[in-house]
């Protein structure tokens, strides 16, 4: 990795899907894993708000750099699906929603907890926190709208991508295409954002 390069940004994160989505949205930015810089340490979300946690994360990633004298932005975001039926849970829980993280585990517990609920309607969030060189740390969010499917339908994505039927797209994530989804969801909003501040 280059040391002085500023285009460089680490992403706090190993979920492959999460730094599939952050390379394709910032094709101008060379984006590392947290293991690419050999950052092996688990991060424990302890915050209660999507901001605390992606700024624990991010705070996590930049004080590595900052021992290793490596000059890169750090980004991290914390995410969640909130549904309106169960009082915005699993939120920032999502991950562990069902225990450990489990996305199969996630969408089963979810589908058994809104059993015969009308109300489904829910959304994803996402907060991405910014750590520039420097040590300036900025955030932005985005939010994405839906309702929740009472089976699982399409086969892309990740998490509950199959039980949340898009407002914008009409049909849920896990059917929609990469670029579809890069154009709606919450991450791409906040990302959108990001990039004016990047
Ligand atoms: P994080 O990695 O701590 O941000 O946890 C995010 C969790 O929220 C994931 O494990 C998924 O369960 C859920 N999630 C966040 N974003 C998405 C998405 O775009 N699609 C499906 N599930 C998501």
């Amino acid at each position: 990795m280059e040391k002085k390069d500023a285009k460089v940004v680490v992403l706090a994160s190993n979920n492959n899907h999460k730094i599939k989505e952050f390379r394709e949205m910032f094709p101008n930015c060379t984006i590392v894993s947290m293991a690419e810089i050999g950052f092996v340490d688990e991060i424990e979300e302890t915050g209660t708000t999507f901001l605390e946690n992606a700024t624990i994360k991010a705070k996590a990633v930049a004080d590595f750099l900052k021992k290793k004298k490596i000059t890169a932005s750090v980004v991290a975001d914390d995410s969640g699906l909130c549904v309106d039926a169960l009082g915005g849970r699993p939120g920032v829980y999502s991950a562990r929603y069902a225990g450990q993280h489990d996305d199969a585990a996630n969408r089963k517990k979810l589908l058994e907890e809104l059993d015969g609920r009308k109300d489904r309607s829910a959304h994803f969030e996402c907060c991405i926190v910014l750590i520039t060189p420097n040590g300036e740390c900025k955030h932005v969010e985005g939010r994405s709208d839906g309702t929740i499917l009472t089976k699982e339908v399409g086969k892309n994505g990740f998490g509950f991508d199959s039980l949340f039927f898009s407002a914008d797209l009409k049909k849920s994530f896990a059917e929609a295409t990469s670029q579809e989804k890069n154009s709606v969801s919450h991450r791409a909003r906040a990302i959108e954002k990001l990039k004016k501040i990047i």
